[in-house]
């Protein structure tokens, strides 16, 4: 099989490496291989790369410390940490806040502090993917350890109120923790302006490796470590450092804050061409998210069909897309996000998301309005919902 285009719109899964990214990382896997905690010169030029590295993720979030920013395995790593480690620092508290929504690794970890005795609330979004702070005020106890509500969601890009839901957290005295891991890099995020205490973010969502991420912990928050060691970042994570994962996602921070401002309505009107050209062309089908969402983000339901044909057939062609969060696109189960806005399972069977990146072309955008709308007529021409919606005269 020869496959004539490589059209890649799924960016929310992952990026690929930047070039700049990629150069920075190579000296690192050579000539400069010291371990950065060693205390001769030779250890010098790690040391400062993963010094320079905090500064640079520190400037592109609006954290005014850089020691402020510790060094992760992964966007996962961040989250797990934050969650964990918050209420393991503040052991008599036995609640956590949340939205039914999360990506996994905050869903999960939810789910196993609930096996060792955690009540979670999980507040939930309206139908288009928005939280509401009123709702997260409701939720808080006293007994509340943490609130975690993630900036913008991975599967329908909705951006959340993250100002006004920290300035609720803020008043009441409770960590907020955000998984900014889909925002980092794509939209502007300030730590201090959105009373955020804790943000999770990974490198490889904004064009750096994977297997790096980093914590943001505002200083005076208390967090407990979680993995056990060496005496790395502070103290507080322990584990050699990754330095040239840590060296590249510096570089990739410094790109995304120069590019940010730009890259936001180029990439807007590439997905609105796209949201537009499948709305006039198939019918029967919807947008996920509401309106204001991650500029690269499209997620649609088309009804009658399964997002895994689609894909398949998309495949085929040479397009690449997701049918929700990559983690789980081996679990054919309806995605829990688009249960959660209140869609029906047949609509939640038939979505499918297109994320674009810094290197969609408009021609790629033409591609896809081209094979897409024949290949959802061929999937309900197969389908028994479908001929038994055109059947019962509802067409
Ligand atoms: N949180 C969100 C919102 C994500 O989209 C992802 C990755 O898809 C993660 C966390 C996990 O990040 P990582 O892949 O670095 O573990």
């Amino acid at each position: 099989m020869t496959i004539e285009k490589t059209i890649y719109l799924d960016n929310a899964a992952t990026t690929p490496v930047r070039g700049e990214v990629m150069a920075r990382m190579l000296p690192f896997f050579g000539a400069d291989f010291a371990n950065p905690a060693a205390k001769y010169r030779f250890a010098t030029n790690p040391w400062n790369a993963i010094e320079d590295s905090r500064m640079k993720i520190a400037a592109l979030i609006g954290a005014t410390d850089p020691t402020e920013i510790y060094f992760t395995s992964s966007g996962t790593e961040a989250d797990n940490w934050a969650i964990r480690g918050v209420c393991n620092a503040n052991p008599d508290k036995k609640h956590i806040v949340t939205t039914a929504f999360e990506h996994h690794a905050i869903m999960e970890t939810c789910a196993d502090m609930e096996r060792n005795g955690y009540e979670v609330t999980y507040v939930l979004p309206n139908r288009e993917g928005r939280i509401n702070p009123d709702d997260v005020k409701a939720a808080l106890r006293p007994d509340t350890a943490v609130v975690s509500v993630m900036y913008a969601n991975n599967e329908i890009g909705s951006i959340q109120p993250i100002a006004e839901i920290g300035r609720v957290c803020r008043a009441a005295a409770v960590p907020f923790h955000t998984d900014a891991v889909q925002a980092v890099g794509h939209i502007h995020v300030d730590v201090i302006s959105d009373y955020v205490d804790l943000l999770s973010l990974s490198a490889h969502k904004f064009y750096g490796p994977k297997g790096v991420g980093a914590l943001y912990v505002r200083k005076g928050v208390k967090i407990a470590p979680i993995i056990f060691g060496g005496m790395q970042e502070g103290n507080k994570r322990a584990g050699t450092h990754n330095v040239p994962g840590i060296a590249a996602i510096g570089v990739a921070a410094e790109c995304a804050a120069l590019e940010i401002r730009d890259e936001i309505p180029c990439l807007t009107k590439l997905r609105d061409k796209l949201q537009a050209g499948i709305l006039d062309k198939i019918p029967y089908t919807s947008v996920n998210g509401g309106n204001n969402r991650l500029p690269g983000n499209l997620n649609v339901s088309f009804r009658f069909v399964e997002s895994e044909a689609i894909l398949n057939l998309l495949d085929f062609k040479g397009v690449y897309a997701s049918s929700g969060s990559a983690c789980n696109a081996d679990d054919l189960e309806a995605s829990h996000v688009i249960l959660a806005l209140g869609l029906t399972h047949e609509e939640a069977n038939g979505t499918v998301r297109f994320s674009l990146g810094k290197y969609t072309k408009e021609s790629d955008i033409d591609f896809v309005l081209d094979v897409l709308p024949p290949i959802i007529e061929k999937l309900r021409n197969m389908s028994p919902l479908y001929e038994d919606f055109v059947g019962g005269g509802s067409k």
